[in-house]
């Protein structure tokens, strides 16, 4: 769920962001755009959102792609299940973020009629008691928490503090651990991670950046994946799955790529998509390496651990107007990922990051099944959630050899380095990714578009 929303929720209203200009552009298809001159063959290491839209945008313009993707499926972090409800289970993105994106104009292009918004209100767990936002209303002491944190949350973007962690900055606030909790649920939990794990800078800096829309969106029946199938048929044929590159040699007059099964393929520029986190953990040797400057943003940026779990009911045991569930002690949001189907599966998502979800990291399906049905069992005494529990969904991104956690987040010392992550190197190495997106649209898959688009610009020759 898109924290904006939650917090809407909780009391009023939020403004509405500015559309950077350059945005605009970003908008622009390809299709208007002059050749950008490229001499191919350009090579695609990944295949994720950014990989893929790249691949289609320069054969648009006529350019030779070749796409390397190391697993066995294209899509990276989109990626559906079906057969466990009766629509497509979303194990990684899910939501539209804003109507000011290259990810919402595909929706609109190939899925006009799935488009629905996010429905459903907020409720919280405060002290061991299950909240509605009337109570927030009602509640004098509340409505000041509930304000303090709006009002937190609204001033990120003007924050003029020391760079300290989000966990410190709170502090200073008088809001009680309760609402701290939910605090980490709306926006450490929603970027990725923890509340002292996130640096004040680099989350004033995302904050500040942000132009796609508060509004969010969800696909009726049918899955993210199937927006780029239906959108970019030609660039998904063309990508060379179970190919991971191991080495990059940028050379005299060319660039060799090499899996680590010991293919080889030549290309006069690349372009590197792979999650931040594996050239953090050197999973591609760069020869010459890359400059330092390179690999202290890549240092930078962190991921941290993220999981997904989806719970399959008989019925729901929430109330109608259900959307999320903030606030857990295990998992700091649920939400009713059935809400605005046509569903007769009731279905609550699990989202969980940082420490809380590392506590999940190698346990059976079995026992993760029966700590989240505790936890829900406390918030819904009288309804018992186990009788009606019909299956789990587990979803580990930090699992994913080719992943390795869930997205980028604002980690201190990590302002102005995706800059820094995006630029190109020499005329041949390129940056894109949901880490490398300069203007605050970090660990979306618009985010991810967005900075595959600037990436082929930068191309021209
Ligand atoms: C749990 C979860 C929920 C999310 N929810 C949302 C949401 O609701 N809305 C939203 O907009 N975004 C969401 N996101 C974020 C979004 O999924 C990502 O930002 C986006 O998909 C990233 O795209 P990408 O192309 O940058 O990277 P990826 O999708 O990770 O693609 C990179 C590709 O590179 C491949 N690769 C890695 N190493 C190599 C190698 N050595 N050689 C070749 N290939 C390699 C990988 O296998 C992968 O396919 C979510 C992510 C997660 C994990």
């Amino acid at each position: 769920m898109n924290r904006r929303i939650l917090l809407k929720n909780m009391l009023k209203g939020l403004p509405m962001y500015c559309v950077a200009p350059w945005l605009l552009e970003a908008c622009a298809k390809a299709e208007r755009d002059e050749t950008l001159g490229i001499e191919g063959p350009v090579c695609i290491i990944g295949a994720g959102a950014a990989g893929i839209y790249a691949a289609a945008y320069l054969m648009k313009l006529g350019v030779d792609v070749t796409i390397l993707e190391a697993s066995s499926l294209a899509g990276g972090r989109i990626r559906s299940q079906n057969g466990f409800a009766d629509f497509p289970a979303e194990l990684g993105a899910e939501e539209i973020h804003g109507r000011r994106s290259l990810l919402y104009d595909l929706a609109l292009s190939s899925a006009q009629a799935d488009i629905v918004p996010e429905v459903g209100e907020s409720k919280y767990w405060l002290n061991n008691v299950l909240r509605d936002s009337y109570f927030f209303q009602q509640s004098s002491a509340l409505q000041g928490a509930g304000q303090t944190l709006l009002q937190i949350s609204e001033s990120l973007a003007s924050y003029e503090g020391p760079d300290i962690s989000l966990q410190e900055y709170l502090i200073n606030f008088p809001i009680e651990p309760g609402m701290i909790e939910i605090a980490n649920a709306i926006i450490a939990n929603e970027y990725g991670t923890q509340l002292d794990r996130i640096g004040m800078y680099a989350l004033r800096e995302a904050e500040q950046r942000y132009s796609s829309g508060i509004d969010g969106y969800f696909l009726k029946n049918r899955s993210m994946w199937s927006l780029f199938e239906t959108a970019f048929p030609d660039a998904i044929a063309q990508i060379k799955l179970n190919e991971p590159v191991g080495e990059v040699i940028v050379r005299e007059s060319d660039v060799l790529i090499k899996t680590i099964y010991d293919a080889e393929y030549f290309a006069q520029k690349v372009l590197i998509t792979v999650p931040v986190s594996l050239l953090q953990q050197g999973f591609i040797t760069f020869n010459p390496s890359l400059p330092q400057v390179k690999l202290d943003a890549i240092n930078a940026i962190k991921m941290d651990v993220g999981s997904k779990f989806i719970l399959r009911f008989s019925a729901p045991f929430w109330d109608d107007d259900t959307g999320s569930i903030l606030g857990g002690l295990r998992i700091p949001e649920y939400w009713v990922s059935s809400a605005g189907k046509n569903s007769a599966t009731p279905k609550l998502t699990a989202f969980v990051m940082g420490d809380r979800a590392a506590y999940f990291q190698g346990m059976a399906e079995p026992q993760i099944k029966a700590e989240l049905l505790d936890e829900l069992g406390l918030m819904y005494p009288a309804q018992n959630p186990s009788e009606l529990c019909t299956g789990i969904l587990v979803q580990r991104w930090a699992d994913e050899p080719f992943i390795r956690g869930a997205y980028s987040y604002p980690s201190p010392q990590s302002t102005g380095m995706r800059e820094v992550l995006a630029e190109p190197i020499g005329n041949r190495l390129f940056f894109a990714g949901e880490a490398c997106n300069v203007n605050g649209h970090i660990a979306t898959v618009h985010g991810a578009m967005e900075s595959a688009y600037l990436a082929c610009k930068a191309m021209k020759t």
